[in-house]
């Protein structure tokens, strides 16, 4: 008789984390929190059939065993198929033909960056996509011109966080967005009220945030709205800094940093080249710093869809502690009380859809029996 198994679609991924795990769909960009035990089902017994399972959990499991496999397959993470071997793992390795993937440029109240002669670098890096923070108001037209530079460049999108101005109206930021090809959205802060807006025939957003993001110490919020279930996100993840990885940032001064919150200048873009900044050795000293590697995000079944931030962790000066900005326990699968306060640290990049969905967890007896079934 032909045995049947389980398996997972290619793009959806198991993650285990230390009370929980997830499956992420890296093709709807999408995850859901499953019980460990589901994990183990389809890991370490993933070449059981059904009724091997059963017998492999005892008959007090089955009940749950069916229900996990129902969620699968209502959610179209996986199948039964008599011939597993016809269907092989993803390719997980990740490599761009880049130097640098994003970059940051911050401008405050004194900002006087050239952005022709910037931007004309990124592309000369590969850059493919630019995040324009600009802290202090400016008129909008100044702003159009710093985009300007952007938009018949290579890089492929750029977003834009801008200051409330009792000016704007939703007529005015889509015509705004209607001048630059390159914008996929705007972010407008200290605004009077949190909403979001579409810009009409166009995949463009204009999202209206009432806390107010005056300086780079606003970046590295972690927060579910922030995670990023996509093939690219997730593979780098895994080999390297999900946030840090091939960026490059312009402060408002001017100072080419790897993160403009991060200490370290390696010159300035006034009178320093951006590949000669890059050549510098420790500006990609924490690229290879992983969530595996980092304290707590290690046992964390969130850690590859997870933004990282080293520039504010948990104990300043361990380049392995946790997110300062993280308000999240791997170890209770609970969010502590936290309202995220910035825009996603990840440029230009759509925000990810949270799932509502959470697969009915056995009782924690239930699970641990599974998990720890022989
Ligand atoms: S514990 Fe680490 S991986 Fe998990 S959500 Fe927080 S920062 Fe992200």
């Amino acid at each position: 008789m032909e045995r049947k198994v389980f398996r997972l679609h290619a793009h959806c991924l198991p993650v285990r984390g230390a009370r929980r795990s997830t499956v992420c769909d890296l093709q709807r960009r999408d995850w859901y929190p499953v019980p460990n035990g589901l994990h183990e089902i389809l890991t370490r017994h993933r070449d059981l059939t059904r009724e091997e399972l059963h017998a492999e959990y005892g008959e007090g499991s089955v009940g749950v065993i069916d229900e996990y496999f129902a969620f699968l397959e209502g959610h179209e993470l996986g199948w039964w198929t008599t011939e597993p071997e016809r269907f092989p793992p993803l390719d997980l390795s990740w490599e761009v033909p880049a130097r640098i993937t994003n970059a940051i440029v911050d401008v405050g109240a004194h900002s006087a960056h050239d952005f022709p002669a910037i931007v004309a670098q990124l592309e000369e890096l590969g850059c493919r996509a630019l995040q324009l923070r600009v802290f202090e108001p400016r008129p909008l037209a100044e702003v159009d011109a710093m985009l300007a530079a952007t938009d018949r460049s290579g890089l492929r999108a750029a977003e834009v966080l801008l200051p409330w101005d009792p000016s704007f109206d939703d007529e005015t930021l889509f015509a705004f967005c209607g001048r630059h090809p390159r914008l996929l959205s705007v972010f407008v802060h200290g605004a009077p009220e949190r909403r979001v807006a579409s810009v009409p025939y166009q995949v463009v957003t204009v999202v209206y945030r009432t806390e107010r993001i005056d300086s780079a110490s606003h970046c590295g919020e972690v927060h579910p709205a922030y995670f990023l279930a996509t093939l690219s996100a997730f593979t780098e993840a895994q080999a390297y800094n999900s946030c840090l990885n091939r960026k490059l940032s312009v402060d408002e001064h001017g100072e080419i940093r790897n993160c403009p919150a991060l200490p370290k200048s390696y010159g300035n873009a006034a009178d320093t080249p951006l590949h000669a900044a890059l050549e510098h050795p420790e500006f990609r000293d924490l690229w290879a710093v992983t969530k595996d590697q980092v304290e707590t995000c290690r046992d964390c079944e969130f850690r590859y869809v997870c933004t990282d931030c080293r520039a504010h962790v948990e104990r300043p000066g361990d380049r392995l502690s946790k997110p300062a900005k993280c308000a999240y326990d791997p170890y209770t699968a609970t969010w502590r009380e936290a309202a995220p306060t910035a825009a996603p640290a990840r440029p230009a990049l759509p925000v990810v859809r949270v799932s509502p969905v959470t697969l009915p967890a056995p009782a924690l007896e239930e699970e641990a029996v599974l998990v720890g079934a022989p």
